[in-house]
């Protein structure tokens, strides 16, 4: 039995299903876990020593690769003045200047320690703008695990086949609306029907949930048109896209933007951070400023904010940074492209930026609908060949590849051996 079976062995009893977060179980690829013990660059050594090129990334915080030296040392300086004070701290003015200064969209920004929260804040501040209730979604998007998103939610919930949790009150779904992503002509036919309930549309601007899923030309620019036509307002869920697709994240990639935006994973630089931030109006709604009540004892920690400033100004002073990542990333997608398209096999690859994800499907991929045409118990195959290559891919078909810029190109050129290995 190696370490990790052990471990696992013990962690069933005592945490269900043996992890803390549903999205790291092995269930669906039919593995044990591995518990990792360590990780530097690009590469996870396990408990048993054994060691992984990782394409999770910790979900996307890690895009510098894992303990990156200028994270590290300001956490350790950080904790050496103390964890934390439940007081106002430099380092929040620091990191709010920062983002700001980063999003042109983003004017005001509030601290918070998960992207659930900031989506639910973000949410919740769009209504008390607002004065309207409805909320509209789409499928196959995740939005964290607030009781309001967990309808057709991607990730983890996709992977389990529940469509919708337990444990959530009609009540708090009643007034979320879900549209097929890229089906804008629902969502128009929706705002005509009711429009003027219409609080907030939230929208991945790639959707990074259930696999990786482009928006096509013109849906992105037409929610915002939508929004701006029905004073409701626009919410871009960048807790993943955010300084991942570039500095201004999708909104910059794409020319569009959100009134609000949240954020998580990356500007955490792998401490449990989310911000949501807009609009001056909008944000000035936020208690103490305004009535919409939002709190947080943790909230702007500042060993997390000395994690995600270093991260944040690192990725802004590095000449070139994303230009660098999105060329490996391509060399990667492509490779993989090439290596499907010789082995005649129909599967599809989408990608942007760092972002990528093969599907087990010859349709094409561009929503939820398209996205459950894979076939999970193939990507089960791909996913144990890989693990035993020494390549840790995420566990679920309907996850994001995540590049960071800790992968050489020779560690690209292994990992498409293993690909290559697996289609012939
Ligand atoms: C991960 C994720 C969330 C939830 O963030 P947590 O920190 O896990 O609560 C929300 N939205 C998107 C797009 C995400 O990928």
């Amino acid at each position: 039995m190696t370490r990790s079976e052990m471990l696992f062995e013990r962690a069933v009893k005592r945490i269900p299903g043996g992890v803390n977060s549903p999205v790291r179980a092995f269930g669906s690829v039919g593995e044990t876990p591995r518990f990792i013990a360590s990780a530097k660059g690009a590469w996870l050594t396990d408990a048993d020593g054994r060691r992984y090129l990782d394409y999770v990334g910790s979900w996307g915080p890690m895009i510098l690769g894992h303990n990156h030296p200028a994270v590290r040392e300001a956490v350790l300086e950080a904790c050496s003045q103390g964890l934390s004070f439940g007081a106002a701290t430099e380092r929040e003015v620091e990191m709010a200047e920062l983002i700001c200064s980063l999003v042109p969209s983003v004017e005001m920004v509030r601290m918070v320690n998960s992207g659930t929260e900031a989506v639910m804040s973000a949410l919740r501040a769009a209504r008390g703008y607002t004065g309207r209730e409805k909320i509209v979604k789409f499928a196959g998007c995740y939005h964290g695990h607030c009781d309001a998103m967990l309808v057709k939610a991607g990730s983890g919930v996709m992977t389990a086949g529940v469509p919708d949790s337990a444990g959530v009150p009609k009540g708090c779904t009643k007034d979320t609306l879900t549209v097929s992503y890229n089906d804008l002509k629902s969502v128009e036919a929706l705002f005509e029907t009711c429009g003027r309930e219409i609080a907030a549309v939230i929208v991945e601007p790639v959707g990074a949930n259930m696999g990786v899923v482009l928006p096509e030309k013109g849906f992105l620019e037409g929610l915002r048109s939508l929004c701006s036509r029905y004073g409701s307002v626009l919410v871009f869920d960048e807790v993943i896209t955010g300084f991942r697709l570039g500095l201004s994240g999708a909104q910059g990639y794409f020319g569009v933007e959100a009134d609000l935006t949240t954020f998580g994973k990356i500007i955490g630089g792998g401490m449990p951070v989310g911000a949501y931030g807009g609009k001056r109006e909008i944000m000035e709604t936020v208690a103490p400023l305004g009535p919409v009540y939002q709190a947080g004892t943790l909230s702007g920690n500042p060993v997390a904010m000395a994690a995600g400033l270093a991260e944040l100004r690192t990725l802004r002073d590095t000449p070139g940074f994303y230009e660098e990542l999105h060329r490996k990333s391509q060399m990667l997608f492509e490779g993989m492209r090439e290596i499907l398209k010789k082995a005649g096999s129909p599967f599809q690859i989408n990608a942007a930026g760092s972002l990528g994800c093969l599907f087990f499907t010859d349709q094409e991929v561009r929503d939820y609908a398209s996205a459950k045409t894979s076939d999970s118990s193939a990507y089960a195959q791909y996913f144990s060949h890989m693990l035993n290559r020494g390549i840790y891919l995420a566990p679920s078909q309907f996850e994001a590849m995540f590049v960071s810029a800790a992968l050489t190109e020779e560690e690209i050129g292994k990992t498409l051996q293993a690909v290559q290995c697996f289609f012939t």
